[in-house]
């Protein structure tokens, strides 16, 4: 009983004087002003829309928290199980427009900041994006917040809380320049510092074996250690339509004292505070590469801080219960967003042996009970390595614990297939390389008890390629797959309001936004002229929006009436920009070759470009160079016209892709088959009624399942013919299409630039094997888009395969992630929402 510690009289005088919620747009105004005379020190006189945003946002923050205690509460009485999913990034974006719908309090909101005299869609602008992560895996682990909130689920996030984002992208004479993105510079409304929540973090230091003095057996301490704090910062995530507020804990890294202060009066200024930096400088800022490894200490440091810190709170909120260790599997679940968090599983075996006292099969029990491990990438270059002196030097008790896993592990197998040293030195953990390197992936998989894909295709080829030693092992039953989803309440509510309003008329509620089956209903109105002549409305609305943007950004001009063709998301070669940009200058190349009074059998085309490439990738830089270089000379053909526009959209974020993604009439989702393991941005753009120009790679394949053969653009070589194209062209069987050979003319001619920029592009393709298999794709490629111009052309049909893929995109809501996982990994179940 809670209450028992606390006299009655206090008690009462607490509850006399409970806080209460805003219910009303008068009572939202007080508030407001009182955030901005008391909070920001204000006035109405000097109240700009910075100010503005900070008033408003914290007017909804106190909502928020107040809902979170109780929420918080609720789940600690209940004792029910909770889920906690760790992800290195959470790509949110902005937390305003979201945190008013999920409390379905936007009109009021309006309201209240129209009467106050401010644009409520210019204080949305203000708001920075939380952009703590590099792309499709941290938006999803936003998406999955999202829906774990909204479905009651008692499931936190954690990761870190990086001072600088991803970087900001600027275009500069066509190149891409980086620039830090110091998001918290005017504060962040939606944390709350949690500075009492201080964990000790170590590294360093070195293991003895010493006689623990209880138990009088020995026992491995580490000691000698490098010490910093972790600070817990508290990101509320509401639920969409539930009074129930989630939490994001993200870990701000500190010195443990604040200098050295013998050194600082011996006049060593510089010594004195470099303790003090190093232990800043963990969480300064998100390593900026998608999909690729890259094996820098700092980043290894990132992890331990980051799965030590969210360990300790963990076991630590056990402990609270008084439940025995064997039932913490049965409290706890642990989620692996890729590779990043691995640490924990050694973390957790660590906590139970040494500093709990628990036997090393017990405590392995329990590991493998409560962890499991999602997979992203079969891509080599993507996967962790970690080599053992690194993490030895680091963090030498977790060295020992994964040798003796391995041992353990190995033995094991050894048993099972008696003869096969092969398969033991394939499935060790330790790598036999030099230097010898621990592969965190086989790691995660040890320590798990479920392993997962992210669509069908990828989950089928962990299976069968990378894993497969590993499925041998455990059989089938230990990898499973859940389709990657996103959350329909930002990506179609919040990014397109028209659209959601227009279905919202015809369904007559919007309960498709949590129960997206009911989309399906839309089919009924396939042949309704009215409707679909709407839906046409809400699309040229969405490009002029878009086409404002692109103004805004490039000073190119675009008409909102042509077709949409876009590719946003990480530049890569496997994504293959590349390709697009070379099947854009063919394209070109026709235009101009057609005489010029039948040029209008061309269909007037804007091509989208964004993305943004590592700072270290030399080919992905190449490419946005290219891009730009190729839109510079189009755009301003004066032959060309309207008939071709090229736009390199820069800074491509979460707010961007809310604007774009509502605007497509195609967009490009073009890697090699097999090596997209699902990406959600080909679902954000289905969704809001634009098609496919893909391949048969990751979730497109599903999407073509949903939404039928006849309402997507399949193009290209299959994944399992992929193997044996790269043998054939390491052989030298390389086959340049004449339409790809007429590309590469041009390009060495120099009509884009000095061709000498460009040349390892080409030679990629032409003399290093072509590995992305552009040459392979490049006819059926342009074909589609031959297709799809003809298609378009046949408006009706055009919006009624819109219509049909919108209607059938509810599988791909993150909410039926967020069940499958629940039903077949984590096996919680949501609370009864609390009042
Ligand atoms: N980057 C941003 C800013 C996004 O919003 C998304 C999401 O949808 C992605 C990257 C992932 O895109 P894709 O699935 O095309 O790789």
């Amino acid at each position: 009983n809670i209450d028992a510690a606390i006299p009655v009289k206090c008690r009462n005088s607490w509850a006399n004087h409970s806080i209460k919620s805003f219910q009303t747009a008068d009572e939202l105004e007080t508030r407001f002003i009182n955030h901005v005379e008391t909070t920001l020190a204000r006035s109405m006189y000097n109240c700009d829309d910075l100010a503005a945003y900070q008033a408003l946002s914290n007017s909804l923050r106190d909502k928020l928290i107040l809902q979170w205690n109780k929420t918080q509460q609720f789940y600690t009485i209940k004792e029910s199980k909770r889920l906690y999913y760790l992800s290195l990034e959470f790509l949110m974006g902005r937390a305003l427009d979201n945190a008013m719908i999920n409390l379905d309090i936007k009109d009021l909101c309006n309201k209240s900041i129209d009467e106050l005299g401010f644009n409520l869609e210019d204080i949305i602008e203000v708001e920075p994006d939380a952009g703590l992560g590099n792309g499709g895996l941290g938006r999803l682990a936003a998406c999955f917040v999202d829906s774990l909130a909204t479905g009651n689920y008692p499931g936190w996030g954690y990761g870190l809380r990086y001072n600088y984002g991803i970087f900001a992208q600027k275009i500069i004479n066509g190149y891409q320049v980086e620039s830090p993105d110091y998001w918290l510079k005017f504060g962040n409304p939606w944390e709350i510092p949690r500075l009492e929540i201080q964990i000790p973090v170590d590294f360093y230091g070195s293991v003895n074996t010493v006689i623990d003095s209880k138990t009088g057996k020995e026992k491995k301490q580490w000691s000698g250690c490098e010490r910093v704090l972790a600070i817990a910062y508290d990101f509320p995530v509401p639920g969409f339509r539930t009074n129930n507020v989630n939490n994001l804990r993200l870990w701000s890294s500190q010195p443990t004292t604040e200098f050295d202060f013998q050194k600082f009066n011996e006049g060593d200024y510089d010594d004195s505070v470099s303790e003090q930096q190093k232990a800043e400088s963990i969480t300064a800022v998100l390593y900026p590469n998608d999909n690729f490894y890259q094996g820098k200490e700092l980043r290894l440091k990132q992890q331990y801080f980051w799965v030590a810190a969210s360990l300790h709170d963990i076991v630590r909120r056990f402990l609270k219960t008084s439940k025995k260790w064997s039932e913490f599997p049965d409290q706890v679940a642990i989620q692996l967003n890729d590779t990043h968090p691995t640490l924990a599983v050694v973390e957790l075996q660590r906590i139970l042996v040494d500093i709990e006292g628990l036997e090393w099969n017990e405590a392995w029990d329990i590991v493998t009970r409560t962890f499991s491990y999602t997979n992203h990438t079969v891509m080599q270059e993507a996967l962790e390595k970690w080599p053992v002196d690194l993490l030895g030097n680091l963090l030498p008790r977790h060295l020992e614990i994964i040798y003796d896993i391995n041992l353990f592990f190995l033995q094991n197998v050894e048993k099972q297939f008696p003869s096969d040293r092969a398969l033991l030195s394939r499935v060790s953990i330790v790598e036999e390389s030099n230097p010898k390197n621990l592969r965190m992936a086989y790691l995660a998989i040890i320590g798990s008890h479920k392993v997962n894909g992210v669509a069908e295709l990828h989950s089928e080829l962990i299976r069968t390629t990378i894993f497969k030693d590993f499925v041998k092992i455990y059989g089938e039953q230990k990898f499973t797959n859940v389709t990657n989803g996103v959350t329909f309440r930002r990506w179609l509510k919040q990014a397109n309001p028209k659209l959601s309003s227009l279905i919202t008329k015809k369904l007559g509620s919007d309960d498709f936004l949590t129960a997206p089956v009911l989309l399906k209903k839309l089919e009924a109105f396939i042949d309704d002229k009215e409707f679909l002549q709407e839906w046409d409305n809400v699309k040229l609305e969405n490009k002029k929006r878009l086409a404002l943007l692109i103004k805004k950004l490039t000073n190119v001009d675009v008409n909102p009436h042509n077709l949409f063709d876009v590719q946003v998301k990480r530049i890569h070669e496997y994504k293959r920009q590349q390709m697009n940009i070379f099947g854009i200058i063919w394209r070109y190349l026709q235009i101009k070759s057609t005489p010029v009074d039948k040029r209008n059998k061309w269909l007037p085309k804007v091509c989208i470009i964004g993305g943004k490439a590592a700072p270290g990738y030399y080919a992905a830089k190449k490419i946005i160079k290219l891009v730009n270089s190729v839109g510079d000379v189009i755009n301003n053909d004066p032959e060309i016209g309207d008939l071709l526009k090229v736009v390199f959209i820069p800074d491509y974020n979460v707010s961007k892709a809310e604007v774009i993604c509502p605007a497509s009439d195609i967009s490009e989702h073009i890697s090699t088959a097999g090596t997209e393991a699902s990406g959600t941005s080909n679902m954000k753009f289905v969704l809001n009624g634009g098609l496919i120009l893909g391949t048969v790679d990751g979730a497109n394949v599903e999407i073509t399942r949903e939404v039928g053969e006849d309402n997507i653009f399949l193009f290209g070589n299959l994944a399992e013919d992929v193997e044996d194209l790269r043998y054939d062209h390491q052989l030298g069987r390389i086959e340049i299409p004449d339409a790809l050979k007429l590309v590469f003319t041009e390009l060495e001619k120099g009509t884009f630039g000095n061709f000498d920029e460009y040349r390892s592009l080409v030679d990629s393709i032409r003399v290093h094997g072509d590995y992305y298999l552009v040459a392979d794709d490049f006819e059926s490629f342009i074909e589609a888009q031959s297709t799809i111009d003809k298609e378009f052309l046949n408006r009706d049909g055009w919006i009624k395969k819109s219509v049909l893929c919108v209607a059938n995109m509810g599988f791909f809501s993150s909410d039926r992630c967020i069940e499958e996982y629940s039903e077949n990994i984590w096996n919680i179940e949501p609370v009864s929402e609390q009042v």
